[in-house]
């Protein structure tokens, strides 16, 4: 698959779970990545190792993106090191598990304040680089099916999520003039860190893969593929469009 362009930031590639299988796809693809990562410096490490063994360029750059003005500094020094983003993926967030009845407004924001308020961070300061560039750009948000499916004791997440949504379809109206795509991809239960412990419990897991139509929880290189794709050229007349990756859960 041609790719868009050879530059690429990842946000939230320190864990096994998506951002690392989108950063590994990717660079298969032929990218150079910048690799974000926010709590494990050892897996970025591993990841950026992996990505030079396929013969790509991988720089680090780290920020917790409950904090704009370090997400758009993440950015920034992104653009610099691989000489101009040509895509971005937004995928780092934050989920906690509670009652809505129990949500406080410090959950709100630390959750929103990650979820949608750090992508819209990241989008809007590589956007503004992409435009002034002049030679458009890819624009990919992982989101979830919980963007417009709610689940209980997630209604912060779910809203967050909702809101990247419309985040991505407002950004692509408004960046189409400047030949940038923005799109979701919106995973299903995908095995990963963020549920791995829950999964390892029989029956939860029976429980929460029993809708799927396919039988199984998704893996991180199944959203991949959807985000390689939309970051191909192949890719260029979809935007504003959500890839839905959870072996067809919401088809009913
Ligand atoms: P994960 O826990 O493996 O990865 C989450 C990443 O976000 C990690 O790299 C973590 O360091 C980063 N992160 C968390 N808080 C951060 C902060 N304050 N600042 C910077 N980075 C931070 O989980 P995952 O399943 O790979 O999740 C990736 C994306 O997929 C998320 O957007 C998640 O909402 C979405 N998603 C996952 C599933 C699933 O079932 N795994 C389902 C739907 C959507």
């Amino acid at each position: 698959m041609s790719l868009f362009a050879n530059t690429v930031l990842v946000t939230g590639a320190d864990s096994h779970g998506i951002g690392r299988a989108v950063a590994l796809g990717l660079a298969k693809a032929g990218a150079d990545v910048a690799v974000h990562w926010y709590r494990d410096r050892a897996k970025a490490d591993d990841l950026a190792a992996q990505i030079a063994a396929l013969g790509r360029r991988a720089v680090l750059v780290h920020a917790d993106m409950g904090d704009a003005a370090a997400a758009r500094a993440a950015v920034v020094q992104a653009d610099e090191a691989l000489g101009g983003l040509g895509i971005l993926v937004c995928n780092a967030a934050h989920i906690q598990r509670k009652p809505f009845l129990e949500i406080t407004d410090a959950d709100w924001d630390a959750v929103h304040g990650v979820n949608l308020r750090g992508y819209f961070a990241c989008a809007q300061t590589a956007a503004q680089r992409m435009v002034r560039r002049g030679g458009g750009g890819r624009i990919v948000m992982v989101s979830s099916i919980n963007q417009a499916h709610a689940s209980p004791d997630l209604a912060h997440y779910v809203a967050s999520k909702g809101g990247v949504m419309m985040l991505a379809r407002s950004m692509a109206l408004e960046l189409a003039p400047h030949g940038i795509t923005v799109n979701c991809v919106a995973p299903g239960t995908i095995e990963t860190d963020i549920n791995r412990h829950m999964l390892a419990d029989a029956e939860f897991r029976a429980r929460k893969l029993a809708p799927v139509p396919l039988a199984r929880a998704g893996t991180p290189e199944d959203v991949a593929g959807a985000v390689v794709y939309l970051a191909g050229k192949g890719a260029g007349y979809v935007t504003g469009s959500t890839i839905t990756v959870d072996g067809g859960l919401t088809i009913a």
